[in-house]
């Protein structure tokens, strides 16, 4: 018997608007009803489940949930026991340890006796001891970065994506514990398969759109092997032949964040009529 798959996605939070975007830029559409927690996806056996970000990880070890799309440190953090089937490009960060700006410690030894706020405090313990550091743990859901203001911390581990916050509260980032981003896990069990990968490859699409531009140019015939190098494309760039025999014309894809000093590239190389097209979704 086939059961509708379940996927559990935030309620609430950054991560919430990111997934659904995500989704519907998928081609699973919903339609969530006053707040409600569940919500049908159309013209597929998906149910979607609106959960607590970080209950995400272990309601997806536990079965509650086939899928489930939360952060990396939540399922480090967590321990549960899911397999990550996909990073989805969006909710970078890193998790840091940070100390206030005049402080005059340097690595995590210099904090043994100290207090430490984190709402990390399996990873946080995990790294403290493997640096040998003794240090008194304030285990909190959040606001970690008032800590040392308020008086009940010295130094504090907490999740940095633009440093806005540290800076805002006098803090540096002493050292890096790990980096993370937004991923879908999946239970071990592995139910309903075809449609899991189904999904899987519709988010593929947009992931990979999102990361890439199409970039078109001409190029002179003699410069077409100088120009692949310069953009090899996914797997291989498409060259069609010109009316001039002497030139070419190639479509490749290009990673958004590399276009501008690719196209530069490409000129000083001699090509013309370098075009970029964003792509919203692609097969590959
Ligand atoms: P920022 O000021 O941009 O460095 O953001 C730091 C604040 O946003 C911290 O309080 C973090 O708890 C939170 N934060 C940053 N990135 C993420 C993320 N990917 N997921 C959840 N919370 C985050």
């Amino acid at each position: 018997m086939t059961h509708n798959l379940r996927i559990g996605i935030p309620s609430k939070g950054r991560l919430s608007e990111l997934a659904s975007e995500l989704l519907a830029q998928a081609g699973l559409n919903f339609r969530r009803q006053d707040r409600s927690l569940f919500a049908r996806v159309s013209q597929l056996p998906v149910d979607l489940t609106f959960l607590r970000t970080e209950d995400i990880p272990v309601l997806c070890a536990e079965g509650a949930i086939d899928l489930g799309i939360t952060g990396s440190d939540l399922v480090e953090e967590s321990n549960a026991d899911v397999d990550v089937r996909m990073s989805l490009g969006v909710g970078r960060c890193k998790l840091a340890l940070c100390v206030p700006d005049t402080s005059p410690w340097q690595n995590a030894g210099d904090l043994s006796g100290k207090r430490l706020a984190t709402s990390f405090p399996n990873i946080t313990e995990r790294y403290l001891a493997k640096h040998n550091a003794q240090v008194h743990m304030v285990n909190l859901s959040g606001s970690v970065e008032i800590m040392i203001q308020l008086g009940v911390a010295d130094a504090i581990v907490d999740l940095v994506e633009t440093g806005s916050t540290l800076a805002a509260n006098r803090l540096r980032i002493m050292t890096d514990i790990g980096h993370y981003e937004t991923v879908l896990i999946q239970n071990k069990e592995k139910r309903e398969a075809a449609t899991v990968d189904r999904i899987i490859r519709r988010l593929e699409g947009v992931v990979i759109a999102r990361d890439y531009s199409l970039l078109e140019y001409n190029v002179p015939r003699e410069q077409l092997a100088a120009a692949e190098a310069i953009t090899p494309g996914f797997k291989s760039p498409t060259i069609s032949a010109l009316e001039d025999p002497a030139w070419c014309a190639v479509r490749v894809m290009v990673r958004r964040q590399d276009v501008i000093s690719v196209m530069e590239k490409l000129e000083t190389l001699g090509c013309s009529a370098i075009l970029q097209t964003d792509i919203t979704n692609c097969r590959l």
